[in-house]
């Protein structure tokens, strides 16, 4: 059946959240592969409303394994917050599975992301301080710890002084703070390992084997395209990679085992933190379209800030669909846009006085003007249309304008945040 990857074509918050939770059904395996607690996905289902920051989108359906890869972040603390969380709002308790490859996010991770993002002030990227860019950086530093470490109190000691040693430098002579004690952090390091000790697997040997059971797997991305750090707004992206491609490698499972690229793309734009963002909104007209979006508003899922608005913006989703190399698309939030008369979308850019499709490097980028579009709107509440025939043909007419010009098939519109309202596109 092979490997699904759910993923962003934007900058982050299109939906996956929603398009994870509803297709999970048809899947054996839902796997998280990248990034950690910075991500917000919402989920609205028979259990209520949740905002999922580390746990896979597959922890509503009872029976189905849902896995925390290598590749991913893994903030302890908050993942087991949202179990406890899931249990008390009365969601049977998941099939759970954490890499015991996984790297862990650790408190200093998050101090230093706070203290950098303080002393760079107006200059700063706006992170959502989870700790995710000192976490990669140590990783990649070699100076990470495996969440396996924690199980052994001799190996953990001898990691921690190691990771210590530099950040000691950095915390006194760059941030004037004292560094925390290593005795302490340890302890703590050993209780939160006998609590994960339960979850711990050999996930890419589970992967692999129901792989070889012919079972099927979704590889749940965080963020979008457009945040990737090789070919995403550098350095207002993120620090792992957010593309479908990583997905093998994140998950542990063989790239030729990726038969489908599901990229999600709002019908609008958003975008969290800093950085060029070529048809934003400003005032009463951001403000409308973020009331009216997502469910209950456009804000942060993991900060609740007010995320920046935009139109569809066609060069940037175009290229996010690129290079996520999407076989189908989801289209979200058709139902925001019923409130205007004409909806205006962004496509192309104008640079120095010329017109381009292309997305280009980010310094081109940030002198980037939009080139504007209006569209006929439907003007009604599209909410409860559950094919493509329900649709008023203004809204019909958008999605195949859409399809056309990200040259990418639609196969589903979402109208809502709940999962029975998609439309699945037999087409
Ligand atoms: P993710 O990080 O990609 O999962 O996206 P988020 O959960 O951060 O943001 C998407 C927002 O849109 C959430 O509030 C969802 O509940 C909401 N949402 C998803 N699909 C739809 C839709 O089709 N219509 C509306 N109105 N809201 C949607």
């Amino acid at each position: 059946m092979g490997v699904q990857a759910i993923v962003g074509a934007q900058w982050g918050d299109e939906g996956k959240g929603k398009m994870t939770d509803l297709l999970a059904e048809n899947a054996d395996w839902i796997v998280r592969y990248q990034g950690g607690s910075n991500a917000g996905h919402t989920i609205m289902n028979e259990y209520g409303k949740f905002a999922l920051h580390m746990l896979p989108s597959g922890v509503f359906h009872p029976g189905k394994s849902n896995v925390i890869g290598p590749g991913a972040a893994l903030d302890a603390d908050s993942l087991l917050a949202e179990l406890d969380e899931l249990e008390r709002r009365g969601v049977p308790k998941p099939k759970l599975y954490i890499s015991d490859r996984a790297q862990l996010v650790l408190p200093v991770h998050r101090l230093l992301d706070r203290l950098e993002e303080e002393r760079l002030g107006g200059r700063s990227f706006g992170s959502t301080r989870k700790g995710i860019a000192p976490f990669y950086a140590d990783k990649y530093a070699k100076l990470g710890l495996q969440v396996s470490e924690l199980l052994d109190e001799t190996r953990l000691a001898e990691r921690l002084e190691r990771l210590m040693e530099p950040k000691r430098v950095l915390l006194e002579h760059l941030y004037g703070q004292p560094a925390p004690d290593l005795s302490g952090m340890a302890a703590e390091l050993l209780e939160t390992g006998r609590r994960l000790a339960p979850f711990l697997a050999d996930t890419t040997a589970l992967l692999q084997h129901a792989l070889r059971r012919g079972e099927r797997i979704l590889a749940e991305g965080q963020l979008g395209a457009l945040r990737d750090p090789d070919h995403g707004i550098y350095p207002f992206s993120t620090s792992s990679s957010t593309l479908a491609g990583y997905a093998p490698v994140g998950a542990g499972v063989p790239a030729r085992e990726i038969t489908e690229v599901l990229a999600v793309v709002k019908v609008y734009s958003s975008c969290v933190g800093a950085g060029p963002f070529v048809s934003e909104l400003h005032d009463a007209e951001a403000e409308e379209l973020r009331r009216r979006g997502g469910s209950g508003g456009e804000y942060g899922a993991t900060t609740g800030r007010p995320r920046r608005m935009g139109w569809f913006d066609v060069t940037a989703a175009r290229y996010g669909c690129q290079v996520q190399g999407a076989t189908g698309i989801a289209l979200t939030n058709l139902d925001v846009l019923g409130y205007l008369d004409e909806i205006p979308v962004c496509v192309q850019y104008e640079i120095d006085g010329e017109r381009t499709d292309e997305f280009p490097v980010t310094g081109r980028l940030q002198r980037a003007k939009p080139v504007l579009t209006n569209l006929p709107g439907w003007r009604c509440d599209i909410s409860r249309a559950r094919t493509l025939a329900d649709l008023p043909r203004e809204a019909r007419s958008y999605v195949e304008l859409v399809e056309q010009a990200l040259g990418v098939p639609v196969q589903y519109v979402s109208v809502g945040p709940e999962r029975g309202q998609t439309i699945f596109c037999h087409r």
